[in-house]
């Protein structure tokens, strides 16, 4: 399936600094890779509504990933995919009487549409369910053969038992699974299962649901082992980074990393557990079941400046769970009139050390508020100055910083 156009990122002058993440499997912040190459899978969207500021905090997340990564001369091999068949779309299809492969359809479409604008750089790899049910359905045929899949009606379930790493990602205790897995569409009660926790691998055809027929029998991928799959046959094991929400560490990302750790006795999956935090509104997570989502295509559609989004949701840690207040919006818009100010100068204070503090406040686990902070710093010195003290390839570079660490696009005048 087609991403979004690629995005232009200036060169930097020397090289930026190692990146280091917190990892939420082993609960620290440590270095995600040494090596020239870099590699992540981030979990994509189910295409049944519009792209919210939730999703899209977490993307810009693993968009300064990757843009840390490339200012460190890493060559970055990215893969995500997009949930193009599954329970919570054929239901809101059904709901609207809308055919489900038009709604998913358009909602890539219009998710395509905000990425560009918010400048977020495109993976490599952007693989849907749909197009991936013969590598899926193969690799289950390969748990199944190896005792690791069982049949309870025409569905095929995961046993946990078969995964001897299996919470080491989440390391949430038995009864906090127990409580996310009912949460979060797994199905703790359902009968002929061996343990609450095994999690569905194929689903068998439902009367007016959609299938494939595979060798497996009629029926459709679940959606952790699309995923595992999905990253696997690209990435391989031991990839760097498996990114997505924090409502994705439990079951989503614990169970892809069992089935692909399981089907090659090689752990692990992914070398680091990366979550972005929830974006909340009037003290609630944003979230389709609360209708409380603000659209990044209805910003656009009023004459946002995407550059404000971008800005708005950059200023504060990925990985706090964060409020979108009011006053955020104008705050961002105000200081990109600042920063596009500051860039359009003849002449100002040299951005050489600027470019030294972003580069390592962003290696630090992404801390954007700091280096953002930064940022306003030299911008409002830059105003200040007389220009004739300046130099005049200054404004430039800090528009550059701007663009490619940050990904904000200034315009600059040299
Ligand atoms: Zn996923």
């Amino acid at each position: 399936m087609d991403a979004w156009p690629s995005v232009a990122v200036p060169d930097l002058p020397g090289s930026g600094e190692v990146l280091r993440l917190y990892d939420t499997a082993r609960h620290e912040v440590r270095a995600t890779t040494s090596g020239p190459a870099a590699s992540m899978y981030v979990c994509g969207i189910t295409p049944y509504d519009a792209t919210h500021l939730g999703h899209a905090a977490t993307y810009l997340a693993f968009d300064l990933a990757q843009r840390v990564w490339r200012d460190a001369g890493c060559r970055v091999h990215y893969v995500q995919n997009v949930t193009d068949v599954d329970d919570p779309l054929l239901e809101r299809a059904a709901h609207t009487g809308e055919n489900w492969m038009s709604l998913a359809e358009r909602e890539i479409d219009l998710f395509r549409q905000d990425m560009a604008a918010l400048r977020v750089l495109p993976p490599d790899e952007y693989v849907g369910a749909v197009e991936s049910v013969p590598e899926i359905t193969d690799a289950i045929g390969r748990l199944l053969a190896a005792g690791k899949a069982y049949a309870v009606d025409d569905d095929i379930y995961f046993p946990v038992s078969a995964a001897p790493g299996f919470g080491s990602e989440s390391n949430y205790d038995r009864d906090t699974m127990l409580t996310l897995f009912a949460e979060r569409g797994g199905d703790p009660q359902r009968p002929g299962k061996r343990d609450p926790l095994d999690s569905l691998l194929w689903r068998g055809r439902r009367p007016g649901e959609p299938y494939w027929d595979t060798p497996l029998g009629p029926g459709r991928p679940g959606w952790h082992i699309e995923c595992s799959i999905i990253a696997l046959n690209r990435l391989g094991m031991g990839f760097d980074v498996q990114g997505g929400g924090s409502d994705l560490i439990f079951p989503h990302h614990e169970h892809s990393a069992a089935h692909a750790e399981a089907l090659t006795d090689d752990p692990p999956f992914a070398h680091h557990y990366v979550h972005a935090g929830m974006i909340g509104l009037d003290g609630e997570k944003m979230s389709k079941s609360r209708g409380n989502l603000v659209l990044v295509s209805k910003l656009r559609g009023a004459g946002v400046d995407p550059m404000a989004i971008r800005l708005a949701l950059l200023d504060g840690h990925y990985r706090a769970d964060r409020e979108w207040t009011g006053g955020r919006l104008p705050a961002a818009e105000l200081r990109l009139r600042q920063w596009r100010a500051a860039a359009a100068l003849d002449a100002a204070p040299s951005a050489t050390a600027l470019l030294a503090d972003v580069r390592a406040r962003l290696a630090d686990d992404l801390d954007t508020g700091s280096a953002i902070a930064a940022m306003d710093r030299w911008a409002a010195g830059a105003l200040d100055a007389p220009t004739e003290a300046g130099e005049t390839t200054a404004p430039r570079l800090f528009a550059d910083i701007a663009d490619a660490l940050l990904g904000v696009q200034l315009p600059a005048r040299h």
